[in-house]
């Protein structure tokens, strides 16, 4: 039985991974689980998976929800956290927290010798260098949740480092793939949200619709698999039937395949090296018929080439490209600014940025918290 720790177990990663307990609960069970401000939705979690510790970021939630549930421990905020990211029993920690806030309890994750299942890709973002770090002094395993690098983990097949040429991350384009910048600025808070292929919660989704999903997870894919900017590219592939690639020198590419559901990369996260039976459907070649790709378009969609310079000019930049994004997207889903206003202010703040490199953990805390203080003015 493996005791998993979820921190962020009311979100879109955060259910379908209760889903997969669930659904094997001779494999798996819950020993932590975690809201925000989602106390209700918690408070029904905890009454199925009876956790032994539930960490809400509000005092108030988790002194009425201990009422409750007299045989669960409640904690709160960021200490609460990183007592959950480091709690002796249990065996892997997956953390599906949205944004930097995961950076410290991953962190005490990997200082308790905690294996993750890794979604929180903004960690990777800002404090990708230190957290690889610290994972390999400690030997924890980050085990990939996002599909993409989930893809890559599976058809790297154990040759990290030999003989590859490029990492081939794909991305649907997002709800608007084919628009120009002209278009870009007309869309709305509505169709932004509205993503073809994946149903997720709502940062990411915007972040799909900008492609700076993309970017950060070309950023993540540096460090998870220690590849340089070069040696990553990215293709546009409609249909998120190939999730990614792996091309080797002499030139064979592997792919994974399946139908976009991300309980397929989070089970593989629980169960590496092994697989279980799922209830997610096939891929149905003959109704499909065409797989099709395309080259991003980054004139429309610039954050992508923002986070490619970011990264290669690396010190403080990726940490500022993230804050600047979580604020601005946040600001957008609060119909406070426009769409294409989120590209235009992330180019605006990393060109005034100073670089500062060698960040320790407060070093990136700092840069985090000034950047968004300078846009939350
Ligand atoms: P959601 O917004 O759906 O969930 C985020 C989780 O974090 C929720 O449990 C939420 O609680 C919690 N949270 C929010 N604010 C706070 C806070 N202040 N303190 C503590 N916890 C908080 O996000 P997703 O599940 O979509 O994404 C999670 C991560 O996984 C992101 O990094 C994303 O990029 C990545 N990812 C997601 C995919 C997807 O399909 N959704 C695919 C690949 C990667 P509450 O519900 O109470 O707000
Ligand atoms: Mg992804």
């Amino acid at each position: 039985m493996k005791k998993i720790a979820i921190l962020g177990s009311t979100g879109s990663i955060g259910t379908q991974a209760l889903d997969i307990i669930e659904q094997n609960p001779d494999l798996f069970c819950a020993t932590v689980l975690t809201c925000g401000s989602n106390a209700d939705k918690l408070s029904e979690q905890i009454a199925k998976h009876k956790p032994a510790l539930a960490v809400t970021a509000y005092e108030d939630d988790a002194v009425a929800l201990s009422k409750i549930h007299p045989d669960t421990e409640f904690l709160y905020g960021m200490e609460g956290l990183t007592v959950a990211a480091a709690m002796a029993d249990s065996d892997l920690v997956l953390n599906a927290l949205m944004g930097m806030r995961g950076l410290i309890p991953t962190y005490c994750a990997i200082e308790a010798g905690k294996d993750i299942a890794f979604a929180n890709k903004e960690t990777l973002v800002a404090g990708g260098e230190l957290i690889m770090g610290a994972a390999a002094k400690h030997k924890v395993r980050l085990l990939p949740v996002d599909s993409e690098h989930s893809a890559i983990f599976q058809a790297l097949q154990g040759n990290e480092h030999k003989n590859i040429n490029r990492l081939i991350l794909t991305a649907s384009g997002g709800p608007f793939r084919g628009y120009t910048l002209e278009q870009l600025e007309k869309v709305t808070l509505a169709q932004a949200l509205k993503h073809p292929n994946w149903t997720m919660g709502s940062k990411i989704t915007i972040d799909s619709a900008t492609m700076m999903n993309k970017g950060l997870e070309v950023i993540e894919a540096r460090w998870i698999f220690d590849m340089p900017a070069e040696q990553i590219d990215v293709v546009i592939h409609p249909e998120s039937i190939i999730h990614s690639m792996v091309e080797y020198v002499d030139h064979s590419i592997i792919a994974q395949l399946g139908v976009p559901d991300m309980r397929v990369p989070i089970s593989y996260a629980f169960t590496y090296p092994d697989r279980i039976e799922n209830n997610c459907s096939s891929v149905d070649f003959f109704e499909l018929g065409t797989l099709t790709f395309e080259k991003p378009n980054r004139k429309t969609f610039q954050c992508l080439d923002f986070a490619y310079e970011a990264l290669k000019a690396g010190g403080s930049y990726p940490v500022v490209l993230n804050a600047a994004n979580e604020i601005l997207v946040q600001q957008f889903l609060e119909n406070r600014i426009s769409f294409i206003d989120i590209q235009n202010t992330i180019d605006k703040v990393l060109q005034e940025h100073e670089v500062i490199y060698h960040l320790d953990m407060e070093g990136i805390l700092e840069v985090d918290k000034k950047t968004r203080g300078e846009l939350e003015k």
